[in-house]
Protein backbone atom coordinates (compact mmCIF):
# COMPACT_ATOMS: atom_id res chain seq x y z
CA UNK A 1 0.00 0.00 0.00
CA UNK A 2 1.30 3.70 -0.51
CA UNK A 3 1.76 5.63 2.19
CA UNK A 4 0.85 9.65 1.94
CA UNK A 5 2.71 12.10 3.73
CA UNK A 6 0.49 13.02 6.59
CA UNK A 7 1.51 16.80 7.12
CA UNK A 8 -0.23 19.74 7.93
CA UNK A 9 0.53 22.64 4.65
CA UNK A 10 1.31 25.41 7.75
CA UNK A 11 0.22 26.02 11.23
CA UNK A 12 -2.83 27.85 10.50
CA UNK A 13 -4.56 24.49 9.68
CA UNK A 14 -4.47 23.52 13.67
CA UNK A 15 -7.08 26.44 14.90
CA UNK A 16 -9.77 25.31 15.97
CA UNK A 17 -11.23 21.68 16.57
CA UNK A 18 -10.27 22.01 20.25
CA UNK A 19 -11.19 19.12 22.71
CA UNK A 20 -13.70 19.16 25.20
CA UNK A 21 -12.26 17.44 28.48
CA UNK A 22 -14.36 16.03 31.43
CA UNK A 23 -13.64 17.55 34.60
CA UNK A 24 -13.46 14.78 37.10
CA UNK A 25 -12.18 15.84 40.37
CA UNK A 26 -12.14 19.89 41.39
CA UNK A 27 -15.61 19.19 40.50
CA UNK A 28 -16.42 16.50 42.79
CA UNK A 29 -19.68 16.99 45.30
CA UNK A 30 -20.81 19.62 43.05
CA UNK A 31 -23.73 19.03 40.87
CA UNK A 32 -24.11 18.22 37.20
CA UNK A 33 -21.43 16.91 34.50
CA UNK A 34 -19.19 19.49 33.72
CA UNK A 35 -17.04 20.03 30.64
CA UNK A 36 -13.75 22.11 29.54
CA UNK A 37 -13.45 23.47 26.23
CA UNK A 38 -9.47 23.82 26.41
CA UNK A 39 -8.75 26.42 24.04
CA UNK A 40 -4.94 26.22 24.71
CA UNK A 41 -4.84 23.45 22.15
CA UNK A 42 -4.77 25.86 19.74
CA UNK A 43 -1.30 26.31 18.06
CA UNK A 44 -1.16 30.08 19.20
CA UNK A 45 -2.40 28.31 23.11
CA UNK A 46 -5.40 30.47 23.26
CA UNK A 47 -8.72 30.70 21.94
CA UNK A 48 -7.32 34.24 20.11
CA UNK A 49 -5.91 32.40 16.81
CA UNK A 50 -9.71 32.04 15.96
CA UNK A 51 -10.32 35.51 15.46
CA UNK A 52 -7.18 36.00 14.60
CA UNK A 53 -7.51 33.89 10.89
CA UNK A 54 -11.19 34.93 10.91
CA UNK A 55 -10.30 38.54 10.90
CA UNK A 56 -7.65 38.22 8.93
CA UNK A 57 -9.38 36.54 6.38
CA UNK A 58 -12.69 38.40 5.53
CA UNK A 59 -10.27 41.68 5.42
CA UNK A 60 -8.55 39.42 2.56
CA UNK A 61 -11.93 38.31 1.47
CA UNK A 62 -13.27 42.20 0.78
CA UNK A 63 -9.68 42.54 -0.67
CA UNK A 64 -8.96 45.50 2.30
CA UNK A 65 -5.35 43.50 3.11
CA UNK A 66 -2.42 42.08 0.85
CA UNK A 67 0.56 41.01 1.58
CA UNK A 68 3.14 43.51 2.92
CA UNK A 69 0.65 45.43 4.78
CA UNK A 70 0.64 46.19 7.95
CA UNK A 71 -1.69 44.69 10.90
CA UNK A 72 -2.44 46.61 14.09
CA UNK A 73 -4.05 45.55 17.66
CA UNK A 74 -4.34 46.53 20.79
CA UNK A 75 -4.74 43.31 23.22
CA UNK A 76 -3.65 41.82 26.36
CA UNK A 77 -0.96 39.79 24.92
CA UNK A 78 -3.17 36.30 23.34
CA UNK A 79 -4.93 38.17 20.42
CA UNK A 80 -1.32 39.49 19.88
CA UNK A 81 0.35 36.64 19.18
CA UNK A 82 -2.51 35.42 17.46
CA UNK A 83 -2.25 37.59 14.77
CA UNK A 84 1.32 37.44 15.12
CA UNK A 85 1.52 33.77 14.18
CA UNK A 86 -0.99 34.72 11.08
CA UNK A 87 0.67 37.45 10.26
CA UNK A 88 3.84 35.33 9.75
CA UNK A 89 2.34 32.73 7.65
CA UNK A 90 0.39 35.20 5.38
CA UNK A 91 2.82 37.98 5.31
CA UNK A 92 1.92 40.86 6.48
CA UNK A 93 3.54 43.37 9.77
CA UNK A 94 2.46 43.26 12.83
CA UNK A 95 2.07 46.10 15.49
CA UNK A 96 0.61 45.71 18.70
CA UNK A 97 -0.14 48.33 21.77
CA UNK A 98 -0.30 46.02 25.17
CA UNK A 99 -1.28 47.26 28.15
CA UNK A 100 1.55 47.31 30.71
CA UNK A 101 -0.76 44.59 33.34
CA UNK A 102 0.59 42.02 30.73
CA UNK A 103 3.15 39.72 31.85
CA UNK A 104 6.93 40.29 30.61
CA UNK A 105 6.31 36.48 29.46
CA UNK A 106 4.06 37.54 26.74
CA UNK A 107 5.60 40.73 25.67
CA UNK A 108 8.55 38.81 25.37
CA UNK A 109 7.04 36.02 23.03
CA UNK A 110 4.89 38.79 20.92
CA UNK A 111 8.55 40.53 20.06
CA UNK A 112 9.84 36.72 19.40
CA UNK A 113 7.20 36.24 17.02
CA UNK A 114 8.09 39.31 14.77
CA UNK A 115 5.62 41.99 16.52
CA UNK A 116 6.31 45.61 17.08
CA UNK A 117 5.30 46.17 20.52
CA UNK A 118 4.24 49.02 22.48
CA UNK A 119 3.91 48.95 25.59
CA UNK A 120 1.17 51.33 27.23
CA UNK A 121 0.00 51.76 31.08
CA UNK A 122 -2.56 50.23 32.38
CA UNK A 123 -4.55 52.09 34.51
CA UNK A 124 -5.23 55.40 32.33
CA UNK A 125 -9.18 56.03 31.48
CA UNK A 126 -9.74 54.46 27.46
CA UNK A 127 -9.44 58.40 25.99
CA UNK A 128 -6.00 59.52 27.30
CA UNK A 129 -3.71 59.64 24.49
CA UNK A 130 -1.22 57.13 26.61
CA UNK A 131 -4.15 54.37 26.43
CA UNK A 132 -3.70 51.29 24.53
CA UNK A 133 -6.51 52.07 22.31
CA UNK A 134 -5.42 55.64 21.65
CA UNK A 135 -1.86 54.96 20.78
CA UNK A 136 -3.35 52.10 18.18
CA UNK A 137 -6.04 54.74 16.74
CA UNK A 138 -2.60 56.62 16.34
CA UNK A 139 -0.40 54.01 14.37
CA UNK A 140 -3.36 53.37 12.52
CA UNK A 141 -3.60 57.08 10.90
CA UNK A 142 0.13 57.10 10.13
CA UNK A 143 0.78 53.83 9.28
CA UNK A 144 -0.27 53.49 4.78
CA UNK A 145 -1.85 50.20 4.26
CA UNK A 146 -2.92 49.65 7.77
CA UNK A 147 -5.52 47.44 8.92
CA UNK A 148 -6.81 47.86 13.16
CA UNK A 149 -8.37 44.30 14.18
CA UNK A 150 -10.01 46.58 16.81
CA UNK A 151 -11.32 43.38 18.67
CA UNK A 152 -13.26 45.04 20.93
CA UNK A 153 -15.38 46.54 18.34
CA UNK A 154 -15.58 43.81 15.76
CA UNK A 155 -18.83 41.89 14.93
CA UNK A 156 -16.27 39.42 12.86
CA UNK A 157 -14.86 38.87 16.63
CA UNK A 158 -18.32 37.34 17.33
CA UNK A 159 -19.12 35.96 14.05
CA UNK A 160 -15.66 34.24 14.52
CA UNK A 161 -16.81 32.13 17.61
CA UNK A 162 -20.41 31.50 16.11
CA UNK A 163 -18.98 29.71 13.11
CA UNK A 164 -16.17 27.80 14.72
CA UNK A 165 -17.01 27.72 18.95
CA UNK A 166 -20.26 27.12 19.01
CA UNK A 167 -20.69 24.60 16.64
CA UNK A 168 -17.44 22.63 18.29
CA UNK A 169 -19.44 22.56 21.31
CA UNK A 170 -23.11 21.77 20.26
CA UNK A 171 -21.54 18.61 18.05
CA UNK A 172 -19.10 17.62 20.93
CA UNK A 173 -22.12 17.34 23.45
CA UNK A 174 -24.22 15.87 21.01
CA UNK A 175 -26.99 18.77 21.71
CA UNK A 176 -27.34 18.09 25.39
CA UNK A 177 -25.33 21.00 26.87
CA UNK A 178 -27.45 22.93 29.20
CA UNK A 179 -25.45 25.75 30.65
CA UNK A 180 -22.31 28.08 29.05
CA UNK A 181 -19.90 29.10 31.66
CA UNK A 182 -17.23 31.61 29.81
CA UNK A 183 -15.31 34.84 30.64
CA UNK A 184 -16.02 37.68 28.57
CA UNK A 185 -13.71 40.42 27.86
CA UNK A 186 -14.01 41.76 24.50
CA UNK A 187 -17.23 39.54 24.60
CA UNK A 188 -16.87 38.02 21.49
CA UNK A 189 -15.93 34.29 22.94
CA UNK A 190 -18.91 34.14 24.65
CA UNK A 191 -21.34 36.07 22.43
CA UNK A 192 -20.79 34.15 19.30
CA UNK A 193 -20.84 30.69 20.91
CA UNK A 194 -24.05 31.53 22.88
CA UNK A 195 -25.54 32.97 19.69
CA UNK A 196 -24.67 29.36 18.00
CA UNK A 197 -25.81 27.49 20.40
CA UNK A 198 -29.09 29.13 21.48
CA UNK A 199 -30.03 29.07 17.75
CA UNK A 200 -29.82 25.33 18.65
CA UNK A 201 -31.74 25.48 21.95
CA UNK A 202 -33.10 28.50 23.21
CA UNK A 203 -33.08 26.83 26.82
CA UNK A 204 -29.28 26.78 27.28
CA UNK A 205 -28.14 29.27 30.16
CA UNK A 206 -25.28 31.40 29.04
CA UNK A 207 -23.45 32.84 32.14
CA UNK A 208 -19.96 35.15 32.10
CA UNK A 209 -17.40 35.68 34.33
CA UNK A 210 -16.65 39.01 35.30
CA UNK A 211 -13.89 40.90 37.22
CA UNK A 212 -14.34 43.09 40.06
CA UNK A 213 -13.21 45.96 39.28
CA UNK A 214 -15.05 45.68 35.82
CA UNK A 215 -18.07 47.39 34.24
CA UNK A 216 -19.72 44.20 32.54
CA UNK A 217 -22.01 42.54 35.19
CA UNK A 218 -23.65 46.16 36.07
CA UNK A 219 -23.98 47.23 32.65
CA UNK A 220 -25.73 43.95 32.03
CA UNK A 221 -28.14 44.84 34.93
CA UNK A 222 -28.82 48.01 34.61
CA UNK A 223 -27.87 49.03 30.76
CA UNK A 224 -25.55 51.66 31.79
CA UNK A 225 -22.43 52.10 32.02
CA UNK A 226 -20.91 53.05 35.98
CA UNK A 227 -17.43 54.65 36.36
CA UNK A 228 -18.04 53.70 39.95
CA UNK A 229 -17.51 50.11 39.23
CA UNK A 230 -14.07 50.46 38.08
CA UNK A 231 -10.77 49.76 39.90
CA UNK A 232 -7.26 48.19 39.25
CA UNK A 233 -7.59 44.18 39.26
CA UNK A 234 -4.91 41.31 38.62
CA UNK A 235 -6.80 39.23 36.24
CA UNK A 236 -5.23 39.61 32.38
CA UNK A 237 -8.09 39.68 29.70
CA UNK A 238 -11.33 39.45 31.72
CA UNK A 239 -13.76 42.58 32.27
CA UNK A 240 -13.78 45.71 31.39
CA UNK A 241 -14.01 49.51 31.97
CA UNK A 242 -15.69 50.33 28.74
CA UNK A 243 -18.75 48.27 27.11
CA UNK A 244 -17.34 46.50 23.99
CA UNK A 245 -19.87 46.35 21.14
CA UNK A 246 -18.23 42.82 20.73
CA UNK A 247 -20.47 42.18 23.55
CA UNK A 248 -24.23 40.80 22.74
CA UNK A 249 -25.43 40.90 26.07
CA UNK A 250 -28.46 39.78 25.08
CA UNK A 251 -27.09 36.23 24.52
CA UNK A 252 -25.71 36.51 28.20
CA UNK A 253 -28.33 35.43 30.83
CA UNK A 254 -26.57 36.70 33.90
CA UNK A 255 -22.73 37.47 34.97
CA UNK A 256 -21.41 36.49 38.05
CA UNK A 257 -17.99 37.96 39.50
CA UNK A 258 -14.88 36.50 41.23
CA UNK A 259 -12.07 37.67 42.77
CA UNK A 260 -8.23 37.90 41.88
CA UNK A 261 -7.40 35.43 44.77
CA UNK A 262 -9.79 33.14 44.83
CA UNK A 263 -9.03 32.84 40.48
CA UNK A 264 -5.39 32.25 40.94
CA UNK A 265 -6.01 29.65 43.44
CA UNK A 266 -8.34 27.54 41.29
CA UNK A 267 -6.03 27.68 38.56
CA UNK A 268 -3.51 25.90 40.27
CA UNK A 269 -6.23 23.68 41.82
CA UNK A 270 -6.64 22.52 38.38
CA UNK A 271 -3.35 21.24 37.39
CA UNK A 272 -3.22 19.37 40.50
CA UNK A 273 -6.36 17.79 40.60
CA UNK A 274 -7.08 17.60 36.27
CA UNK A 275 -3.16 17.53 35.04
CA UNK A 276 -4.65 21.06 33.71
CA UNK A 277 -2.00 23.58 32.78
CA UNK A 278 -4.51 26.35 31.85
CA UNK A 279 -4.57 30.27 32.50
CA UNK A 280 -5.68 32.50 35.28
CA UNK A 281 -8.70 33.57 33.55
CA UNK A 282 -9.57 29.55 32.91
CA UNK A 283 -9.06 29.81 36.64
CA UNK A 284 -11.71 32.69 37.27
CA UNK A 285 -13.91 30.40 35.18
CA UNK A 286 -13.28 27.66 37.49
CA UNK A 287 -14.14 29.80 40.61
CA UNK A 288 -16.93 31.05 38.74
CA UNK A 289 -18.41 27.58 37.89
CA UNK A 290 -17.90 26.64 41.79
CA UNK A 291 -20.08 29.81 43.05
CA UNK A 292 -22.61 29.18 40.66
CA UNK A 293 -22.95 25.74 41.87
CA UNK A 294 -22.91 27.00 45.64
CA UNK A 295 -25.93 29.15 44.27
CA UNK A 296 -27.91 25.94 43.34
CA UNK A 297 -28.46 26.64 39.76
CA UNK A 298 -27.28 23.04 38.85
CA UNK A 299 -28.93 20.08 39.03
CA UNK A 300 -27.54 16.62 38.86
CA UNK A 301 -28.35 15.97 34.93
CA UNK A 302 -27.26 18.97 33.97
CA UNK A 303 -24.29 19.18 31.55
CA UNK A 304 -22.10 22.13 31.82
CA UNK A 305 -19.51 23.52 29.38
CA UNK A 306 -16.79 25.81 30.76
CA UNK A 307 -14.56 27.53 28.42
CA UNK A 308 -10.67 27.75 29.41
CA UNK A 309 -9.10 30.82 27.18
CA UNK A 310 -5.74 29.83 27.37
CA UNK A 311 -2.35 28.16 28.46
CA UNK A 312 -0.86 28.05 32.24
CA UNK A 313 3.04 28.72 30.35
CA UNK A 314 2.01 32.94 30.19
CA UNK A 315 1.11 33.02 33.73
CA UNK A 316 5.11 31.37 35.45
CA UNK A 317 5.51 34.93 36.76
CA UNK A 318 2.43 35.39 38.04
CA UNK A 319 -0.53 32.74 39.77
CA UNK A 320 2.41 29.94 39.20
CA UNK A 321 5.11 31.71 40.97
CA UNK A 322 4.96 31.47 44.83
CA UNK A 323 6.55 35.10 45.54
CA UNK A 324 3.97 36.58 43.47
CA UNK A 325 1.43 34.77 45.42
CA UNK A 326 2.78 36.17 48.60
CA UNK A 327 3.36 39.91 47.33
CA UNK A 328 -0.21 39.85 46.36
CA UNK A 329 -1.13 38.29 49.66
CA UNK A 330 -2.58 35.46 48.18
CA UNK A 331 -0.96 32.85 50.24
CA UNK A 332 -3.46 31.41 52.64
CA UNK A 333 -3.84 27.87 53.46
CA UNK A 334 -4.85 26.47 49.97
CA UNK A 335 -2.19 27.93 48.19
CA UNK A 336 0.63 25.94 49.78
CA UNK A 337 1.41 23.10 47.94
CA UNK A 338 1.53 19.88 48.68
CA UNK A 339 4.56 19.02 46.56
CA UNK A 340 7.46 21.09 47.02
CA UNK A 341 11.19 21.42 45.32
CA UNK A 342 13.98 19.42 47.10
CA UNK A 343 17.46 20.56 46.70
CA UNK A 344 19.80 17.62 46.96
N1 LIG B 1 -9.06 35.07 28.82
C1 LIG B 1 -7.96 35.58 28.29
C2 LIG B 1 -6.64 35.10 28.78
C3 LIG B 1 -8.05 36.58 27.31
O1 LIG B 1 -6.93 37.12 26.79
C4 LIG B 1 -9.33 37.02 26.90
C5 LIG B 1 -9.44 38.10 25.86
N2 LIG B 1 -9.43 39.41 26.36
C6 LIG B 1 -10.46 36.45 27.48
C7 LIG B 1 -10.29 35.46 28.43
C8 LIG B 1 -11.86 36.87 27.14
O2 LIG B 1 -12.29 36.45 25.88
P1 LIG B 1 -13.18 37.41 25.01
O3 LIG B 1 -12.33 38.62 24.68
O4 LIG B 1 -13.56 36.64 23.81
O5 LIG B 1 -14.35 37.84 25.83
Amino acid sequence: MKQEIQAHNNVLELIGNTPLIKLNNITSGMKGNYFAKVEAFNPGHSTKDRIALHIIEEAERKGILSPGDTIIETTSGNTGFSIAMVSIIKGYECVLAVSSKSSKDKIDMLKTMGAKVYVCPAHVSADDPRSYYEVAKRLHNEINGSVYINQYFNELNIDAHYHTTGPEIWNQTAGKITHLVACSGTGGTISGTARFLKEQNPEIKVIGIDAYGSVLQKYHQTRQFDANEIYPYRIEGLGKNLIPTATDFDQIDAFIKVTDESSAHAARELAKTEGLFVGYTSGAAMQGLKQLEEEGIFSEEDNIVVIFPDHGSRYMSKIYNDEWMEQQGFTDAKSQDTVGIEYI
